[in-house]
Parts: structure tokens; sequence; C-alpha cells
């Protein structure tokens, strides 16, 4: 019998969307600014808590890339950034000329090693620059050792770009990460934990500073009846299609958290008594994960030889999707060329690591299928 396709993260709607959707169209606010649009970014500043500004843009890529503007990043400068991420975290640094300079993880958070971060900062400052930012992710959505990595950032006065994509929902000590940064990133791709169908945002702590991000993102127009331009204009505002569904999904956000967090209780329990896989989680009670993907590591030496690939090919010839995790950007092609401080965590890591699907739309049949899977390797 053919089995449809189980996906890693897919997006999975909560039934309000189109009612935003059909009330721009039926006012014709079919454009990148519209209802929508404010009240997204309203809805996202109520639920981040606190005093955050939200501007909302056409993908956290954009995002990080006007955040790293707006903290002074400029051609030939330095930027500190986790080497284990997506690469969209990176490819920012490059768009503005200036120097990725990676940092390994650490084993509790799989997030910036403190240590290894401030090591390269008194490195860079020897070799005579100081780094201009600091790129901290929260991989899965588990948040990284947030005191510990703005106690450095406050020490040598560098900001944090905090790129909250994969975290909406997550906390530390029960504050909500995207407030952490001096600047933060939001992402709602496809298969982000809500998503707009593309798009991200960028949280702020200070209203000039989002006015500005929103200036830079609809092609930075000076104030003048004709077109005029006194600095680089980008294209990246949020259409207000696009926030239609982000409103539909806000309305879901929290479900989506519970069903994700539902999905990985499913992992731990099943790996509980399988020695050799342990399932990622977070360090200690400081740290709530939205859990947006659940993700195991596997030793081969105690699965008696079964490791990451034997899991994920298993799994892929019964049409379930999984996948190693992040490779770490020091070892990518196009940035293996530029500075790593660290001891390879972020590498063993990879070697072992491998994302499950986690989706808030899976079902027990889902979990079912992918349980007898799991259980006949060990048989
Ligand atoms: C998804 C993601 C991004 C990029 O967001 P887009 O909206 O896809 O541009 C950035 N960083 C991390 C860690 C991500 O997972």
């Amino acid at each position: 019998m053919h089995q449809s396709k189980i996906w890693l993260s897919s997006p999975h709607m909560g039934g309000t969307e189109q009612k935003y959707i059909q009330e721009a169209f039926d006012t014709n606010w079919v454009a990148p600014l519209g209802p929508n649009v404010n009240g997204f970014e309203k809805d996202l500043e109520n639920y981040l808590g606190g005093q955050v500004f939200v501007g909302a843009l056409s993908s956290g890529t954009a995002a990080i890339h006007l955040g790293l503007l707006l903290l002074g990043v400029q051609a030939g400068d330095e930027v500190l950034c986790q080497s284990m991420t997506f690469s969209a975290s990176a490819n920012p640094i490059l768009y503005l000329g200036a120097t990725p300079i990676f940092i390994d993880s650490e084993v509790k958070t799989w997030n910036l090693c403190p240590d290894a971060l401030e090591l390269a900062i008194l490195d860079r400052i020897k070799k005579g620059k100081k780094p201009k930012a600091i790129i901290a992710v929260h991989l899965y959505g588990v948040p990284y050792q947030i005191d510990a990595i703005r106690t450095i950032a406050d020490n040598y006065q560098i900001p944090i770009l905090e790129d909250s994509a994969e975290a909406l929902g997550s906390t530390y000590k029960g504050i909500k990460c995207g407030t952490f940064g001096d600047i933060s990133v939001l992402s709602f791709n496809g298969n982000k934990i809500i998503t707009t169908s593309g798009g991200g945002a960028i949280v702020t702590h200070s209203v000039a500073i989002k006015e500005k991000a929103v200036f830079y993102a609809t092609q930075s127009r000076d104030n003048a009846p004709h077109y005029q331009h006194s600095e680089i204009g980008y294209n990246y505002r949020m259409s207000n299609i696009c926030a239609g569904i982000g409103r539909g999904q806000m309305k879901v956000l929290d479900n989506h958290i519970d069903l994700r967090r539902l999905m990985h209780d499913f992992y731990v329990s099943l790996f509980e008594s399988v020695d050799g896989v342990d399932v990622f989680c977070v360090p200690s009670d400081d740290y709530f994960a939205n859990y947006w993907l659940t993700a195991i590591t596997v030793d081969p030496i105690k699965t008696n030889g079964l490791d990451r690939e034997v899991f994920r090919l298993a799994l892929e010839s019964a049409a379930i999707e999984s996948r190693p995790l992040w490779k770490p950007m020091h070892l990518q092609p196009i940035f293996k060329s530029y500075p790593y401080y660290g001891h390879k965590i972020a590498e063993s890591l990879f070697q072992q690591g491998l994302c499950l699907p986690s989706g808030s739309n899976l079902t027990q049949a889902d979990r079912t299928r992918i349980k007898d899977i799991i259980l006949t390797l060990f048989n």
C-alpha cells in the first residue's frame, strides 16, 4: 500500500487564516502594507511581552540582514556567529561585505559556547579588530545560555543579534526568546512553528530602530513628494496577505507548541530504554523549549554499530523524513576559509545527530509508523 509521506515539519493551518486573507481582498489591501501587517505586528508584540517593537518582513534572512545593518556592521567588519546553524544566520554577514568568525557550540544547549566565544573575542582584539556583533541562535527551539552570553557581550560591549527563527514560544527564566538580543529575529518560513508561507520579523526594544528597519525594508524613501533616497533601500516588507496568514497562525501558536512538545515526549519515551540514543532536552528548569524539532544523537559504539545514517535510511525507506543536524558553517564549502574557534563539539554533534519528524500536525497513526520502524531496527 502506498503510504503518505511523514515530513520533518510541515505547515499546519489553524482555520482562521483565510478569513484575514478574504478581508484583505475585500478591502483591496493586496500590498506590502495594510491592517494585517499592523495587526500581526501587534499580536507578536503582545505575545513576546515586555517593551518590544516588531517589524514584519519578507523573511528571517531579511531580518538578520537589516538587523546587522542596524547594529552598524559594515564592509570589513568582523561578526561572531554560531557555527552550528542554518546558513541564513551567516549569509547576511557576507551580504554586508563583513567577515564571519565562527564559534563552536557547547554540549548542554548545542548553542554558542561561552568559553570559545570569549577566546575568540580576545584573539580578534589581539589581532587588531574588535568584532562588531555576536549572532546567537536558539537551535531547534532550545535557548542558548542567555546569562553567560549576555555577560560576555556586555563585558566587551559587543551587541547580540538573537536569531530566534526556531524559538518562537521558547522561554528562559520565564522570558520569551526573541526579546534577549539587542536586535532579535523571527522566521515564519513554511517549516517553522508558525508560518506566513514565507516571512520574518525584526524585534527591537526601541520604536526608532523598528521604524528605521521598516524604512530600509521599504526602499529607504526620504520624506519628499517625489522618490528621493539618501540611503540604500531594500524591498523586505511583509505583504498584507502573508500577514493575514500570520494573524490566523497566532491563534494556534500555543497549541502548536503543546503538540510539538508532545512529539518530543513521544521520542523521549520511545528511546528511554535504548542505550546509545539520546533525545536532546533542555539542561534545566530555567529553559523552556518549543521543541520546534526533536533531535537525537546516536552513539554507534553503544548501539552495536547502528549510526544515525542507519536510522535515517530506515526511516526514508518507509517514507518518513528525517535529517542530520545543521552542518556547521565552518565546514561548509562557502565558509571554510573563515576563522573558527572551538573544540569540534559542533562537528561531533553533526556526525551523530538526527532531526526527527516533529510537526504539530502529526497523528497517532504517524507516531505508530515511526515507532514501528525504530523498533524493527533494534530487533
Ligand atoms: C529558518 C531560519 C532562518 C531564516 O529564516 P527565513 O525566514 O527562512 O529566511 C534563520 N536562522 C535560522 C536558525 C533558521 O532556522
